[in-house]
């Protein structure tokens, strides 16, 4: 007797009701039956299951073997904690209007911008705000400059970013599809695109994974409405956030708003990325991040063939300025992503 697939029950049981799913939204764009939806920051079954498997397979947070992504994808697995790593540069846009909205350098929107200008790419699937709950992440697909400038900058609020891939290939029939995401939701491209069980519909079409350097994030409801409403802070004013040296800071353009020590809004994190030992997303194809760089660039790490050539490409056609950068450099990433590892290894041990 062949084994049993796991459906959407076991997801629940096994992610979702241990609070450690990271809402990065694979199962919900995964189900072909659109039966899966949100319900208070969690993935939730709304529909009838067709035991398909689907959603349980694509999601980061069950059991893999992620060697079969490091075979795929670099022909070996790393020793060390930041990954595979073929070059790295500090980065930054040289468009002015990207630097205005960007997070640090805005070398991610610049190469998005590069793939989706030389039609390297039809879409970008990124994460916007919603425009009624403001600084609410809302996944987005993205196809010009104008879409890019209003997903730029880091929500540090869990976003099921993921859905808009579902968006980008059923809505708007795309074929050629760049992902920006944290770490847990290139692993769940991945899954898409290598496993076994993987939902190749949509994985095959992600030519782009651009990951996110991630320590955590937090739910809206605790982080934004309890937390910084309660502190009396005027959301329509905020522009930026950032954590920094130990500092949640929110920002009103040069005004700092409120800078508090991180740990004061942890209890607002989710438990998923406590269990979660990927501070670099070690498998996109190129991960970003503040981290060891001067402020108003990105650190930016090459991984994959495929991230060097659209890397190399945006910097020769003039959409990024450069800096050449060693791994002995990532002094503060290397430390981070130690670190990531051992509180992950010691989470796992007590949940
Ligand atoms: C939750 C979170 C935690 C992070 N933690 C760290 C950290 O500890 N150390 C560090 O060095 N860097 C961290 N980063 C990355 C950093 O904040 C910048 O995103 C990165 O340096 C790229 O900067 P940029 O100017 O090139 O990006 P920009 O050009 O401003 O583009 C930002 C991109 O991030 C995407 N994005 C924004 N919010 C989210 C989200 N919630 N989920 C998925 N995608 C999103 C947008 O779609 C956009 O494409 C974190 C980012 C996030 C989202």
């Amino acid at each position: 007797m062949s084994a049993r697939v796991k459906i959407w029950g076991h997801l629940f049981v096994e992610v979702i009701r241990r609070e450690i799913c990271t809402f990065c939204g694979a199962c919900i764009a995964s189900c072909p039956v659109v039966a899966i939806s949100i319900k208070n920051e969690y993935p939730a079954l709304v529909g009838r299951c067709v035991a398909c498997g689907y959603c349980y397979n694509q999601c980061p947070k069950t059991p893999f073997d992620w060697s079969i992504v490091e075979q795929k994808l670099f022909g070996g697995e790393a020793t060390d904690p930041l990954g595979h790593v073929k070059a790295v540069y500090a980065a930054r846009a040289t468009d002015e209007d990207i630097m205005i909205v960007a997070q640090d350098g805005g070398a991610t929107t610049a190469l998005l911008k590069y793939a989706l200008d030389n039609k390297l790419v039809d879409c970008a699937v990124v994460t916007g705000v919603e425009e009624k709950d403001k600084w609410k992440p809302k996944p987005m697909v993205a196809f010009n400059k104008s879409d890019l400038l209003k997903a730029a900058s880091s929500k540090y609020v869990s976003s099921p970013t993921l859905t808009a891939l579902a968006s980008a290939v059923e809505e708007y029939y795309a074929e050629n599809i760049a992902v920006v995401g944290v770490g847990c939701q290139i692993r769940a491209i991945r899954k898409m695109q290598f496993s076994n069980y993987g939902y190749t519909k949509y994985g095959s079409k992600v030519k782009f994974a651009i990951g996110l350097f991630c320590s955590e994030s937090f739910f809206y409801q605790g982080l934004i409405n309890e937390y910084l409403l309660g502190k009396g802070i005027d959301l329509s004013k905020v522009t930026k956030f950032e954590i920094a040296k130990g500092k949640f800071i929110v920002k009103s353009n040069s005004d700092i708003l409120l800078s508090v020590p991180v740990k004061e809004v942890k209890a607002y994190g989710r438990k998923g990325c406590k269990l979660c030992d990927d501070f670099s997303a070690r498998f996109a194809d190129i991960s970003v991040g503040g981290v060891d760089s001067p402020p108003g660039w990105t650190t930016v790490i090459i991984r994959t063939d495929v991230g060097e050539k659209l890397f190399n490409d945006a910097v020769n056609s003039g959409y990024l300025d450069v800096k050449k950068m060693s791994v002995k450099d990532l002094k503060i990433t290397a430390k981070l992503a130690k670190m990531k590892m051992k509180s992950a290894t010691e989470a796992a041990a007590q949940s």
